[in-house]
């Protein structure tokens, strides 16, 4: 294998990104499938729904200590990921974040095309799936008739702040996206109503502390409830009617409703894919981690074969063989040999280091 592949990464071919590999899913699989190819000398592009990288650990327990990484007794979950960050910079992995992959062909020539949210194209010459449990989305508010009006006056992530200046404003959630924007707000919108489930938080106590101070100002409105529906006139919403932890009901009138109530992982595109799943993960060999389309494999908590265990070091050791296979995929005329990166020049070379 040769590093030409430097090149082919950012040639484009008619707007899309040639490569020999697009990695989808940038949580410690994917992270580490940058390292294991590029010490094969390939080059890679990883792609995430999330605006960050580390999958689960960034975003379900970024502060939970983690005691089965081989040896690292203990390890922060975000530390594990800035870990994985620092080691796979010698191999320039390009980064797009806050795209969700959401289609994925084989083409005529054995390539693949991918499309992303942001329709960023690929050209991939192989593509590693690397999806955990799915994609993370913003959970729903959960209310009849609130999807109709996503995005257009029911937002769970704020792309222009200004599209909210001068609106009445119903904002839900108790973290910190939610006092956040509640406190960003407060003086650009005409009127906010802060409501949330219960009187802890999980957003910082100094910005409760002023949400508290604001309220007290009257200039916003605090309620503890949940949403129990919504209100429209004409086609647009109009209202959100607000059930109270209080035992009552009230209804705010709005322009746009903002809910905050954190993300979870949803399989999403992948289940279109045409692979042969089983309970929600795709089937594998143990050899090279391929699925059943031969040049795109899976690694981590998304896939499964007999005996599978979801655990990191499950996806380390899956990345290190898929590795393998790529390169013999990329290039079937040239044996891999395993090399040590203790011993090997042209590793080390790679890898930026004088043994
Ligand atoms: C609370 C908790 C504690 C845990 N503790 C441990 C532990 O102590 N030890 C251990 O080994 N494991 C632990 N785990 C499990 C561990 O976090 C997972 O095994 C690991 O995160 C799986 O890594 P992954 O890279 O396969 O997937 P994930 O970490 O799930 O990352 C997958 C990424 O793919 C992205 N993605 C999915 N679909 C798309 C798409 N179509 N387009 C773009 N991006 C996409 C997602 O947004 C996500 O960021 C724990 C899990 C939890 C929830």
């Amino acid at each position: 294998m040769t590093e030409q592949d430097a090149a082919g990464a950012a040639a484009t071919a008619g707007g899309a990104i040639e490569t020999d590999a697009v990695i989808i899913g940038a949580g410690p699989a994917g992270l580490f499938q940058v390292f294991e190819l590029g010490l094969l000398g390939i080059k890679s592009h990883i792609v995430d729904t999330l605006k960050h990288p580390g999958g689960q650990c960034a975003e379900l327990y970024p502060d939970k200590p983690i005691y089965d990484i081989p040896a690292l007794p203990v390890c922060g979950a975000q530390e594990l990921v800035d870990r994985l960050m620092q080691q796979i910079k010698p191999f320039e992995p390009v980064f797009h974040l806050g795209e969700e992959v959401v289609e994925l062909q084989p083409r005529p020539d054995g390539r693949f095309d991918l499309a992303t949210s942001a329709s960023t194209r690929f050209v991939a010459r192989t593509v590693v799936i690397a999806a955990g449990l799915g994609s993370f989305q913003p959970r729903r508010l959960g209310v009849e008739g609130a999807d109709a009006f996503e995005d257009r006056q029911v937002h769970y992530r704020v792309k222009s702040s200004a599209d909210f200046h001068g609106q009445r404003l119903v904002i839900f959630g108790g973290g910190d996206s939610a006092l956040d924007w509640v406190i960003d707000l407060n003086e650009k919108a005409k009127s906010i109503v802060h409501v949330h489930r219960r009187s802890e938080f999980r957003a910082a106590p100094a910005s409760v502390a002023r949400m508290r101070e604001l309220v007290a100002a009257g200039r916003m409105t605090y309620v503890e409830g949940i949403a129990a529906g919504i209100r429209s006139e004409g086609g647009r919403l109009a209202g959100v009617t607000v059930k109270c932890t209080d035992g009552t009901t009230r209804d705010f009138g709005a322009d746009h409703v903002l809910a905050f109530f954190g993300l979870h992982p949803k399989l999403g595109p992948i289940a279109e894919w045409g692979f042969e799943l089983e309970k929600k993960a795709i089937k594998v060999d143990t050899a090279k981690f391929q699925t059943s389309v031969p040049g795109i494999y899976a690694i981590g908590d998304i896939n499964t074969y007999p005996g599978k265990k979801k655990l990191i070091l499950s996806g380390f050791h899956e990345a290190a063989l898929a590795a393998f296979a790529i390169a013999e995929h990329l290039n079937p005329a040239k044996k891999v040999h395993l090399q040590y990166t203790t011993t090997s020049p042209i590793m080390q070379k790679r890898l930026g280091v004088n043994a």
